[in-house]
Order: C-alpha cells, then structure tokens, then sequence
C-alpha cells in the first residue's frame, strides 16, 4: 500500500461514519458490512422503496429507477457532509457505490449516456460546484460509458413570461429544458440525481428528455427519502414465498423484461 505525502496531512474519511480509512477506499470495513448493497430485492421501479413503503399512485415518466439506500442515519450525513459540509470528494466514493449497484440491478451497455438533474445557476454559484454533475461524471468513468451535460435548469423564481425565449419543450412549468446543440433522438438515457424525494423533478427531466426523442430513461440516485421503518419491521415478519418475489423482481425490471 502506498501512502502519499499528502495523504498523512489529509486521510480519506470513510463515507459514511467520516473515520480514517485507507487511500483510495472509500468506506471502512464496519461501514461496508453495516450498508451492504442489497441488490435484486423486491423494491417499487418508480420510488426504489421497499414494496411496504411505496405509495406511488401513478406512472412516471422515467422507465425505472435506481437506488441503493433510503435517505436517513449515515446516508443522510454523508449527503450532508457532501452538498455543505465542505467534504467536496465524498462525490468519488457515493459514484463508486452507485455503479456497484447500478451494475448489479442492470446491464450497464444498454445505457448510451449518463446525465445529470441540473441545477440552477444560483444554487451552482452559492455551492461553488454542481454536485450531481461531479457524481454523474465519475459514475460515467466507472461504468465506462459517456457523461454529457444534456439538461439545463431556469430558477424557479423567474416568472413563466421572463422565461427565456429559446425554450424548447414548450414545457407549461418551462423550469427545465434540452441543452442548445445535443441530441437525445433514439438514445438510452441514464438520469442522474443525489436524492429524490417526491420523483418530480425526475419526471420534469424525464419528460423533457423524452420530448426530444430519448427511447428510454433510467433514473439512478444515491438515496431515496420515504422510508418508515416501523413499517419496514412489520413487513419483515411476513415471508413472501419465492415464486411472489421472483414476480416482483421481474416486474422491477420493466425496462429490460
Ligand atoms: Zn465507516
Ligand atoms: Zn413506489
């Protein structure tokens, strides 16, 4: 193992307690075992929660969605740790967790490019860097596939008449549109974003994507927020038989089935 100069001044922290760890790692053994991946498991392809925890009541405009955790304990500090906690690198190690599990969940080749959700020019100044952006880029090298910028955000305080005029979609809301110069027309898209909480953002990218001409778009997020864990308790009593998972699984899966 190497150890750079730097490195001694400046250890990496695991993701997610923030103990030391070793270089180019990115969780700590106690914190690998603690938030495995559990992929292939029975969850809603729209919300990504566990079946007890979905209320989704209608169709959305992105194909499936994918996420490894529930926005809560350690995920959720590490989240915070990232966007304002002044920990910038964290985007290497939550990339690296969401391609193992995208790559498990699916197969990545049928994907023709990665995107981003973006962010407001406002919130990109205050931040002093797009933080999806940064995920979507470094999950694009892991899964060897190609990130480009394709989406672009108004504020959302600007008034719907201010808007600017080369929109688009002629989209009613108008607060996200398709970048000036690309194309999605017959492409696979893979929407990136770090938390999702009601999903409608993701349909507004997802519309707009598909407006263009985008076949199909996965969604894929580091965390989701809903989860209920009394619920989850609940649930776990009750055993589903192997054939009833099996189905829920494929019915997971509607993009590749
Ligand atoms: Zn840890
Ligand atoms: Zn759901």
């Amino acid at each position: 193992m190497e150890f750079s100069f730097l490195s001694a001044f400046f250890p990496e922290r695991c993701c997610f307690c923030g103990g030391v760890i070793r270089p180019r790692e990115f969780v700590c053994e106690e914190c690998r075992e603690k938030h495995a991946l559990r992929t292939k498991t029975v969850k809603c392809p729209y919300c990504a929660l566990p079946r007890y925890d979905c209320s989704c009541t209608r169709a959305h405009y992105y194909d499936l969605l994918l996420s490894p955790y529930v926005y809560d304990g350690d995920v959720r500090r590490c989240v915070i740790r990232y966007k304002s906690g002044g920990e910038k690198q964290l985007y290497k190690g939550i990339a690296d967790i969401m391609s193992q599990y995208i790559g498990f969940e699916l197969d990545a080749s049928k994907i023709d490019v990665i995107t981003s959700v973006p962010t407001t020019p406002a919130r990109l100044k205050s931040r002093g860097f797009d933080q999806t952006a940064l995920i979507a880029a470094e999950l694009a090298g892991k899964l060897n596939l190609p990130y480009e910028p394709l989406l672009r955000k108004f504020s959302d305080d600007v008034p719907q008449k201010q808007l600017d005029p080369v929109s688009r979609t002629g989209n009613v809301r108008g607060t996200i549109d398709l970048l000036g110069g690309v194309s999605v027309e017959d492409r696979t898209v893979l929407l990136v974003d770090d938390i999702v909480t009601t999903g409608a953002t993701l349909d507004e990218c997802a519309a707009t994507l598909k407006i263009f001409g985008a076949n199909n778009v996965v969604a894929a997020a580091f965390a989701v927020s809903g989860y209920r864990p009394e619920r989850a308790e609940k649930y776990a009593k009750k055993q589903l038989p192997p054939e009833t998972r099996e189905l829920l699984r494929q019915e997971r899966i509607p993009f590749f089935s």
